[in-house]
């Protein structure tokens, strides 16, 4: 069984917007996840079925391991050729946000996100959804987009229609977001989700494998070195931080998408529910924060890094050296140690 999550009427509207717009684009938050990119290809998919003209447009580049994804070849980079993609914003008459909750998260792109006529639809489960669409769809308590995806074209009445590559997308921004269904996936609707999914014929395995089995031998041996010499371990405060600069990347010979899911190891510490990583980007610091139990890591991030997210994944931004960030986030542990303790000694 699976429930209305979301408002029939917003479904319903949807489609008559898909159904009566001739130019649609679909967007998705800056360094796009398996998640934004799944459920981006899945939408792009469904839309092109129904005969449509539609384009997927993303901030920045995304990782190697997503692009084995059926269309994930079509898909327009806005950085690479910012005046091309400005000119397709404004001339399309239908926008997707998919996987972001205000247009800030679009990076570069959301200048031109503000200004375009186009009809703007919000489809996302983050907390605080921004107040800049026509339609939005917010869900904070479901796994992902990709599973909000599924949902409204169940909801449509077109399951049946759904073809392999839809599902193949769907599958893999869900499993990306709850880290092979290991957080955020106790729901029992997500295994009746995925019981339909199956059905359309995907290898769920190999699915797997070549988003989490994919890596470069760079990648694993900086993960080593990164869990060896750059990690603190706070138990006091319960808390864990890794960090990286620019120079010890490069020596790993980083590519996009090479620190994904670095965040989530200090976790497997007994005593540990916060985790922090810290990464030297071009003229900018990179933060990621990930929680357990009632500690709510997004409050973290927007407090001291000007970010957000999820209670128990976010992350944000920092404009300033390794350094002032890495004081930053060790004031920030002496300010949230009691909440830290208190979140610890709950259940
Ligand atoms: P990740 O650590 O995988 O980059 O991000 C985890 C989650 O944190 C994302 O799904 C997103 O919700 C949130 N997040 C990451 N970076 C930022 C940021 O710079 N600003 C905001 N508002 N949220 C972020
Ligand atoms: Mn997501």
């Amino acid at each position: 069984y699976i429930s209305e999550v979301i408002e029939p009427h917003k479904v319903e509207q949807i489609i008559d917007y898909i159904d009566n717009s001739d130019k649609i684009v679909i967007t998705t938050h800056i360094s796009p996840d398996g998640d934004a990119i799944g459920s981006s290809l899945a939408l792009y998919h469904f839309i092109k079925n129904r005969g449509k003209n539609v384009m997927i447009i993303v901030p920045n580049s995304f990782p190697y391991f997503l692009k084995w994804m059926d269309g994930a070849n079509n898909i327009e980079i806005f950085e690479y050729n910012p005046s091309a993609g400005a000119k397709i914003l404004s001339n399309a008459d239908l926008i997707f946000s998919l996987d972001y909750n205000i247009l800030k998260r679009a990076g570069e792109m959301s200048t031109v996100l503000e200004t375009s006529k186009a009809k703007k639809i919000m489809i996302d489960h983050h907390p605080f959804p921004g107040e800049d669409f026509d339609i939005i769809v917010s869900k904070p308590h479901i796994s992902s987009t990709s599973e909000l995806i599924f949902r409204f074209i169940y909801q449509a009445g077109e399951y049946s229609e759904m073809t392999k590559a839809e599902a193949e997308s769907i599958y893999c921004g869900m499993m990306t977001d709850t880290g092979g269904f290991t957080y955020n996936s106790a729901d029992p609707e997500i295994y009746e989700i995925i019981s339909m999914i199956l059905r359309k014929d995907i290898d769920k395995d190999a699915i797997y494998s070549k988003v989490f089995n994919n890596y470069s031998e760079e990648r694993f041996r900086l993960l080593g070195f990164t869990l060896s010499q750059r990690m603190e371990v706070y138990h006091d405060k319960h808390a864990a931080l890794l960090y990286l600069s620019n120079e010890d990347q490069s020596q790993f010979r980083y590519s996009k998408g090479d620190t994904e899911g670095f965040v989530n190891y200090p976790l497997s510490i007994k005593g540990i529910i916060f985790s922090t990583f810290i990464r030297e980007e071009e003229g900018m610091v990179k933060i990621s924060f990930r929680s357990q139990k009632s500690f709510r890591c997004n409050e973290f991030a927007s407090e001291f890094f000007n970010g957000g997210g999820h209670v128990n994944a976010s992350g944000g931004e920092f404009q300033g050296s390794l350094e002032e960030a890495l004081k930053i986030y060790s004031e920030g542990l002496e300010k949230y140690k009691e909440r830290l303790i208190m979140a610890v000694n709950e259940d």
